[in-house]
């Protein structure tokens, strides 16, 4: 019987999920992935092995049907009963988006530690809910199993504090409000790769491009600043999400449009970035060959926003030795990384174009003094790392 880490990503509307084996010595290895979608509207589920090939499922809900956490983790596992019956799966771990200011590692969870989770969901209202509902519903349907929380803030606790606190009033501060940085699984993936793949860069900016975006300045494999701060909207813009902005405009659309708390959220976070910009689309695939100018625009902006935050994280940095491209846009669009590239040749980063069609891992010349690299995330293998150190397991 092989031993499995089970990898759980939860959401409003969908559980991803992903088995490892372990055997306690080598890295664990990737068999499934899967996800249910639209848990709301039409539950789908979906999973390929370990080649990224689609495996059959049979349509299991009739149209109209709904599941909530609890269902859906019963049926992964019970998919993963039947199709991987030679796994003993000895422990969960899940994504938490946020574990505050006393999380600084991952953490095997008990009652307190739920609890605790509980009262961080005014920090993150729209994820953590629903992490914390998988968390709920594997210990209902999986009662024995141990269950590890992995959190996206953790890797930042490193920052200094300065790079921690808004020049706000000190009492807020005390009172959680701080910039804690995010997308932190895949920062900390990316700089356990460093040593194999860039033993000698200390000064490194990792540039996270997917849905979400953001980017970090990594000293000697640790987090010093990010672009995200107190909530994961702020800094580059986004698919769907605005970036950082003025907070006088937050100000102004309450005192002269007639927003409340609640229009804000959603122009914020549903309705603004590429989507907003562009009119098109949130998919940076659409934009690429729209020839719509808003499309163009969207685009211009979200590489601008770049380059400054690379300026930023830089100077943060004292310097910098590479470049790091990661996630959905950062590892499969040439074209964005190109762009991004040729707008920091002040920085001393010469791309080479052929090996950046090729998609990477190195995509500057020989002689560029920093160097540009491709380098996919993998923030499931993460989680599972942490399980196997957090319970010992092996
Ligand atoms: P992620 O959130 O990391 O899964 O990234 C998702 C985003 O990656 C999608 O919204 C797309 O905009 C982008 N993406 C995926 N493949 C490509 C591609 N070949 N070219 C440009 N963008 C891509």
């Amino acid at each position: 019987m092989t031993q499995g880490i089970l990898v759980i990503n939860s959401g409003s509307s969908s559980v991803k999920f992903a088995l490892f084996s372990d055997d306690g010595l080598s890295e664990p290895k990737p068999l499934f992935k899967g996800q249910i979608e639209g848990l709301g509207t039409d539950p789908c589920f979906q999973v390929k092995d370990s080649n990224g090939r689609k495996i059959d499922a049979r349509d299991e809900w009739p149209r109209g049907s709904t599941l909530n956490h609890t269902g859906a983790l019963r049926y992964i596992l019970s998919w993963l009963e039947d199709c991987a019956s030679n796994v003993k799966i000895q422990a969960a771990g899940h994504r938490i988006v946020h574990g505050g200011l006393d999380y600084e590692h991952a953490v095997r969870i008990d009652k307190h530690v739920l609890e605790d989770l509980e009262g961080l969901i005014p920090l993150a209202p729209l994820h953590q809910p629903h992490n914390l509902a998988a968390i709920r519903a594997l210990a209902e349907v999986a009662p024995k199993m141990p269950q590890v929380a992995c959190f996206d803030t953790a890797f930042h606790r490193t920052q200094p504090r300065v790079a921690q606190l808004f020049p706000l009033p000190r009492a807020l501060a005390e009172a959680g409000v701080r910039r804690y940085g995010f997308h932190g699984l895949s920062y900390e993936y990316i700089a356990h790769c460093l040593p194999d793949v860039l033993p000698d860069a200390d000064k490194v900016v990792v540039a996270h491009l997917g849905s979400g975006a953001s980017m970090c300045a990594l000293l000697d494999g640790k987090s010093i600043e990010s672009s995200m701060g107190f909530t994961a909207v702020d800094g580059l813009p986004m698919g769907t999400r605005c970036g950082g902005i003025d907070p006088g405009v937050i100000l102004h659309l309450v005192q002269n449009l007639g927003y409340d708390a609640k229009a804000i959220e959603k122009l914020m976070y549903k309705e603004s970035g590429l989507l907003g910009v562009s009119g098109v689309s949130n998919d940076m695939r659409d934009l690429e060959t729209s020839d719509n100018p808003h499309a163009a625009e969207a685009v211009d902006l979200f590489v601008y926003h770049i380059g400054k935050y690379l300026g930023m994280l830089t100077s943060a940095l004292q310097g910098i030795d590479a470049l790091v491209f990661t996630a959905g846009i950062g590892e499969n669009s040439p074209i964005i990384r190109e762009r991004v590239c040729q707008r920091a040749a002040w920085l001393g980063i010469r791309l080479d174009r052929e090996a950046n069609r090729k998609g990477g891992p190195c995509i500057s010349t020989p002689d560029s003094p920093v160097s540009a690299w491709v380098i996919p995330t993998n923030e499931e293998l993460m989680i599972a790392l942490h399980v196997r150190n957090v319970l010992q397991l092996g």
